[in-house]
């Protein structure tokens, strides 16, 4: 039987830009007839398994993409590891995201082979048209023909698109969520004895959504009673208002979401408090993180956390730290309250 009768496997490593792009990228394959395999969530072994490959210098999320890669080497016929530079024009993604198809052919050559388009907006004006016609190239491996590969092209393009539209809100549901009239995650689990605090949980799309990642603080502030916004949620016009607050340009794309958020919440005073999820070694929060707590020593009513993770940080100490910054919160709404009370009794 030929390959095309028994379908071309293609592996997705659930890491990096698979939580940004996978709807795009799944729906591409699928309809191109390919059958596509996404490795499995971050487990202890594919981290342990990503440690052990990667090189040292590595951030901590690019790290675990080897282990996603090499937990799907015996299940593939080809890997899909990008070479994504950005998708605006003055804006970059991550220049790891460039790379990193090269150097893990180079460092795992026991890998399948790897499929590897290249798409950068910023710096080679690659523009959509272009892209199309990687895709349609690319689209050869799979079919010679070509209503099906623009078919997938187009559908590919249309399921990121709902993606992005169920993803990220606008003010107006900003404004009911700030006002508590609705829930955007998980519901949090009231306790009676406690007001619902809301936070904004900020970070990289591959930290926010991989529950291993994160030491799942998603379901710890839902246990905790917490309502929660994700700055990829936010409303990009509120980002950009942010970043023209700045008297310098952030070439980072995903830094401009994320440190507009924080800038935002710390202007709009919506919240009770910002959780800000940063990966050690990481270049683009190094700087995200650091404008940040400038901005929050500048007006500290609202208390800016920021946790830094990698593979040694241990969940029993960053529990404790997530508690204590929960705890304070609800201290200083309780104190808040005290105050008003006495006041009205005046
Ligand atoms: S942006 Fe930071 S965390 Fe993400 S891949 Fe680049 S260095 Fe790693």
């Amino acid at each position: 039987m030929s390959k095309l009768e028994t379908k071309i496997r293609v592996g997705i490593p659930r890491a990096l830009l698979y939580y940004k792009y996978s709807d795009l990228w799944i729906t591409f394959f699928k309809e191109l007839g390919a059958e596509v395999i996404v490795s499995p969530k971050t487990t202890k072994k594919i981290k342990d398994d990503a440690v052990k490959l990667a090189p040292d210098e590595d951030c901590y999320s690019t790290k675990l993409y080897f282990g996603h890669a090499i937990a799907l080497k015996d299940q593939v016929d080809f890997l899909f590891i990008p070479r994504y530079g950005g998708r605006r024009k003055k804006y970059v993604g991550c220049p790891k995201f460039i790379g990193l198809a090269e150097v893990l052919q180079s460092m795992l050559p026991e890998l399948p082979d790897i499929l590897m388009p290249h798409y950068n907006r910023g710096m080679d004006r690659s523009t959509r048209i272009g892209l199309v016609i990687k895709a349609f190239r690319l689209g050869k491996i799979f079919t010679k023909n070509p209503i099906t590969r623009i078919r997938a092209i187009t559908r590919a393009f249309r399921a990121q698109k709902i993606h992005e539209r169920s993803l990220i809100i606008d003010e107006e549901t900003l404004n009911r969520w700030e006002n508590s009239e609705t829930i955007l995650n998980d519901f949090p689990i009231y306790n009676e004895k406690y007001k619902a605090l809301k936070i904004a949980l900020v970070g990289h799309s591959y930290v926010l959504n991989d529950p291993f990642s994160s030491l799942d603080i998603r379901s710890l502030l839902q246990e905790y009673g917490v309502d929660i916004i994700t700055s990829e949620q936010m409303p990009r016009i509120l980002i950009e208002k942010q970043m023209a607050r700045l008297e310098y340009d952030i070439y980072f794309d995903y830094e401009r979401e994320i440190l507009g958020t924080i800038m935002h919440f710390l202007e709009s005073k919506t919240v009770d408090g910002i959780i800000h999820l940063m990966i050690f070694s990481c270049g683009p929060d190094s700087i995200a993180g650091e404008i940040a707590s400038r901005f929050s020593k500048r007006d500290t009513t609202i208390p800016l956390l920021q946790l830094v993770f990698d593979e040694l940080t241990g969940e029993a100490g960053m529990r404790t730290r997530i508690e204590a910054f929960v705890d304070m919160l609800r201290r200083s709404i309780e104190k808040q309250t005290v105050f008003l009370t006495a006041q009205v009794h005046i």
